[in-house]
């Protein structure tokens, strides 16, 4: 049986650097500069032998006034509502942000099947990020870094109950 996945989290994560890892195409927009407007995209997604069908939640990547959030918010409720199970993405880097907590209210509302990823994780830099993680009340979280293809044995061993 083949199942959806839905990538979310915050603007810059890396989600759609995720996907183009996991679809092995630049389907999705991967961009530095903030405002830029994206949508969700499918496409199928592969680690191995596992085969499943990938959603890059993006939306509006600038989120600052009420509607954009907004518009992000059902974008990513939209998404959820797709998937079997969702990747909820944090920044290893950047420490958890209140933003994070949109996503992560979200997903709990939704009772979605989680797995927490915390990606940007190469290096020591992502050890503080990882043990604050773990208070989302989401499960342990993956250390991934979407970048370099570092974790997806991890990622690999969380998808298979699901397939
Ligand atoms: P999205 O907004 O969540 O889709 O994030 P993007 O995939 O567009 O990535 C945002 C930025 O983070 C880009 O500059 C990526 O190159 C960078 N990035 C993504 N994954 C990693 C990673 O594993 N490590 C590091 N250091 N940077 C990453
Ligand atoms: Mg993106």
């Amino acid at each position: 049986m083949s199942f959806t996945l839905a990538i979310v989290g915050r603007p810059n994560v890396g989600k759609s650097t995720l996907f183009n890892r996991l679809v092995g195409k630049k389907l999705a927009l991967v961009d530095d500069q903030p405002g830029v407007t994206r949508d969700l995209r499918e496409g199928e997604g592969r680690i191995a032998d596992l085969r499943f069908t990938v959603i890059d939640s993006a939306g509006l990547e600038e989120a600052t006034d009420d509607s954009l959030q907004g518009r992000m918010r059902r974008l990513t409720e939209r998404a959820v509502e797709m998937a079997d199970v969702c990747l909820f993405m944090i920044d290893a880097r950047a420490g958890l942000l209140p933003a994070d907590e949109v996503f992560a209210d979200i997903l709990r509302k939704k009772n979605a099947n989680v797995i927490l990823a915390a990606n940007k994780a190469e290096g020591k830099a992502a050890d503080a990020t990882i043990l604050e993680a773990y208070a989302l009340g989401l499960g342990e979280p993956i250390r991934l870094s979407a970048e370099h293809g570092e974790g997806l044995l991890d990622l690999y061993n969380a998808l298979t109950p699901i397939a």
